[in-house]
């Protein structure tokens, strides 16, 4: 395929979530065969052309609100969460790296010998030679979440766009997993995602996509091909722009 691909370079925001498996059993951190899956998926676009760089979330491990709810202090247990994502970063790492694709993890809060440290021009380096790159902990500060951090990246970049990889196939106006009847968006803003409370990221992550004009695309990361399909400009899932 000598067609010139759709996207110069995407960021993926991963959440924890998407590496766990889909029974209840082990829905609690990484499934191998899951984690496989996603890596395939990143694949295919990374060898269509495209430069990819992931933000990875934690919450399949930890979640700072909830530990917070239950009595460890919030910017402790934000840390904690911070440090979950490193270890799926680092499965990811090594998810592509046995198909083939070379990966780097750059962690926002140093952790020398399993990782580089953030530096956004050794990032940028990394891409243009065709390696992935793995954010990991997020904005390396409590009170904010992995979102937010894809928004960054994305931003600090120059992402072409933010593809949100979820469980859910794009953005509804009511939840879909509950509401029979919820329709989907082929395309909103992220005025309208504000206003309505649309469930897609939190309200500073849209925020800075909104204020930086970086478009987003919301698809399911299960869904086999979607990622490769949403590299190729199908429209894919839902778009939100400013
Ligand atoms: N977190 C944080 N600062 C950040 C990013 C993440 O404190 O910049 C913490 C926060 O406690 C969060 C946890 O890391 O709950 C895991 O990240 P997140 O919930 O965003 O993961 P996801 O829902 O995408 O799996």
């Amino acid at each position: 395929n000598t067609s010139k691909p759709s996207f110069r370079r995407i960021l993926l925001k991963l959440s924890g979530e998407a590496l766990a498996g889909s029974d209840e059993d082990k829905k609690f951190g990484i499934d191998a065969k899951t984690l496989d899956n996603v890596c395939q998926e990143i694949g295919r676009v990374v060898k269509s052309g495209t430069q990819v760089a992931v933000v990875i979330g934690g919450g399949n491990f930890f979640r700072g609100i909830s530990a917070s709810e239950s009595g460890i202090e919030r910017a402790t247990a934000d840390y904690i969460g911070m440090l979950a994502t490193v270890m799926n970063a680092l499965a990811v790492q090594q998810g592509l790296k046995q198909i083939g694709v070379e990966a780097r993890v750059q962690s926002a809060i140093p952790i020398s010998p399993v990782s580089e440290p953030y530096v956004r021009l050794r990032a940028l380096k990394h891409l243009n030679m065709g390696r992935v790159v793995i954010f990991a902990a997020g904005t390396g500060n409590p009170y904010f979440t992995t979102d937010t951090a894809a928004s960054l990246r994305a931003a600090e970049i120059n992402a072409d766009i933010l593809v949100k990889a979820t469980k859910v196939d794009g953005v509804y106006d009511k939840d879909p997993v509950h509401n029979a009847d919820a329709v989907r968006y082929d395309q909103v803003t992220y005025d309208e995602v504000l206003q309505q409370r649309l469930n897609v990221m939190d309200a500073t992550a849209i925020a800075l996509c909104r204020d930086n004009n970086m478009p987003m695309r919301v698809l399911s990361i299960g869904e086999e091909g979607s990622l490769m399909r949403m590299a190729a400009g199908e429209p894919v899932g839902t778009l939100i722009t400013s």
